[in-house]
């Protein structure tokens, strides 16, 4: 969601006329977007900002701004830890960097932290890639996990309107975008803040409905969506997904603990057993989908036995893929305040251990992909070997292969390409295009 707002900010300041610099020391117009999920990310933008800090001291006219979670956060404090910073804007403002940038030319120091109606982006995203783009479907987000600094720097739900978002996929697939990443916190939660009941009482305008009422556009390959939360994921969800083809065979639902009173703790509002039923399910319906999920390792007062329930549910699933992280105490979060925190070394120790094993599950799962023949979406070249392109199946996995295929065919980015599958890693395969 973070690349999904630099993206957009950037196409704003293409829009007004800006170019990419070279290199970052050399722009007259720096523009941080932060994140602040946890410590590590929210310690980086201090050491970026002292750099330019320095060249601002010579320089004057350069425009220094902080953008997204950590601008949010820590607001008016960051324009007095560094004064030279022009503009501070949260997540919600980001559809207003013009405005705001016109008052900075007018020579004033903008802090732009208030709760937001988001506006409709009107502006055209600068894409980091030609093929796939984000699209944002619900800002925000109204839970409450005991852990999370997003809700306070995200602010409340907003969802768009089904019309705004066909008519940006319309958009991208006539710019030649081959798949989308619907995008939301909390992606399942897409609606609830729109108008409609069906006849029958049910809610409208879903994520089922969105994906139904997006799925034709014509010259769209694929659709993706993220991140899916255990609690409000249905079976319709599973339905939709098995018949439109669209729509990927990848779920991307973090669980977050393997053990219900840590989950408890957490306010995930899910047992793990539900967690479990939601993977058969998809498995039940369609068989070769893949599943990726979000960790966290020492959460205040997790034992050791906590720990490894965690471990097994990972064993058990057997994911493609699963991020993870040590628990960090975030401002504003209830979890940061509690006297049970566990000392840094077992964070290390637990997070090491938690990597290998994902790691060799990861390596375990793909080999199922051994001499398949598998559709991959080509993205772009392989930084590391010029002779190949790479992409990713439908299932997400990466997937590199000669641009060079059957009786010379030179294939490009943006071309869907039968690979079979010759060679399998943890997080990566390869293979050889065929006709
Ligand atoms: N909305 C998504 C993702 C939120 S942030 C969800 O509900 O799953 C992405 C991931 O960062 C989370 O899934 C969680 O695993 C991790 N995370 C969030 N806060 C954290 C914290 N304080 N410490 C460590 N990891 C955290
Ligand atoms: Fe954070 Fe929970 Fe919201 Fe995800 S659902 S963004 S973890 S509060």
């Amino acid at each position: 969601m973070n690349k999904a707002d630099s993206e957009r900010m950037a196409g704003i300041l293409e829009g007004m006329g800006y170019k990419e610099a070279t290199a970052e020391l050399e722009a007259d117009l720096i523009l941080y977007n932060t994140c602040t999920i946890r410590d590590n990310a929210e310690q980086k933008v201090y050491s970026y900002l002292g750099r330019q800090v320095k060249r601002k001291q010579k320089s004057p006219h350069l425009k220094l701004i902080v953008a997204g979670c950590v601008a949010q956060q820590e607001g008016e404090s960051l324009l007095r830890r560094v004064p030279e910073i022009d503009l501070v804007m949260g997540p919600q403002h980001a559809n207003r960097l013009e405005t705001l940038l016109t008052q900075v030319d007018n020579g004033q120091q903008v802090l732009a932290t208030s709760e937001q109606h988001i506006l409709e982006d009107l502006t055209t995203a600068r894409r980091n890639s030609k093929t796939c783009a984000w699209v944002n479907v619900i800002y925000g987000c109204n839970e409450r996990c005991t852990y999370c600094v997003v809700p306070s720097v995200r602010g409340k739900e907003q969802s768009r309107s089904p019309q705004a978002i066909h008519f940006e996929i319309e958009n991208l697939a006539s710019m030649g975008f081959k798949e989308i990443t619907l995008l939301g916190q909390n992606i399942d939660a897409y609606g609830r803040d729109l108008p409609g009941i069906t006849k029958e009482g049910r809610r409208q305008n879903t994520l089922t409905d969105l994906l139904y009422y997006i799925h034709d556009i014509e010259g769209i390959e694929r659709i993706r969506f993220a991140t899916s939360h255990p609690r409000y994921f249905t079976n319709r969800l599973i339905e939709a997904c098995s018949e439109l083809k669209k729509v990927c065979e990848h779920f991307h639902i973090p669980f977050q603990s393997g053990d219900n009173d840590i989950l408890k703790a957490m306010s995930r509002g899910y047992t793990i057993e539900r967690y479990k039923g939601i993977i058969d399910r998809i498995r039940k319906r369609i068989p070769n989908a893949s599943i990726s999920a979000d960790v966290i390792v020492a959460f205040p007062g997790e034992t050791h036995k906590q720990f490894q329930k965690t471990l097994s549910i990972i064993q058990e699933i057997g994911f493609d893929q699963v991020n993870t992280a040590a628990y960090s105490p975030r401002p504003n979060t209830p979890a940061a305040t509690w006297p049970n925190q566990l000392p840094e070394n077992t964070k290390i120790e637990r997070l090491n251990e938690l990597n290998l094993l994902v790691e060799r599950t990861a390596k375990i799962k793909n080999q199922r992909y051994k001499e398949l023949t598998e559709e991959v979406l080509a993205e772009g070249i392989n930084p590391k070997d010029q002779t190949q392109l790479m992409g990713r199946t439908r299932t997400n996995r990466l997937t590199f292969f000669p641009s060079k295929g059957p009786e010379g065919y030179i294939y490009k980015p943006g071309d869907l390409v039968n690979i079979r599958i010759k060679e399998i890693r943890s997080f990566s395969l390869s293979g050889i295009p065929i006709r």
